[in-house]
């Protein structure tokens, strides 16, 4: 039998997709909402819509 690490797991609100934890997180794991840069871009861009910025 294979002995599986476990990795801790998150749903990104963007995409959908469950995501697993990764090692550059090990710090700011909680903080983590978005899986990706692009996700994490994409929520930012939302954010924005609301300032006109030209
Ligand atoms: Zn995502």
């Amino acid at each position: 039998m294979h002995k599986k690490l476990f990795l801790p797991e998150k749903v990104c609100p963007i995409c959908k997709r469950p995501f697993a934890w990764r090692k550059k997180w090990r710090n700011n794991w909680e903080a983590v909402i978005y899986c990706s840069k692009a996700c994490r871009g994409k929520a930012r861009a939302c954010d924005q819509e609301a300032e006109t910025n030209g």
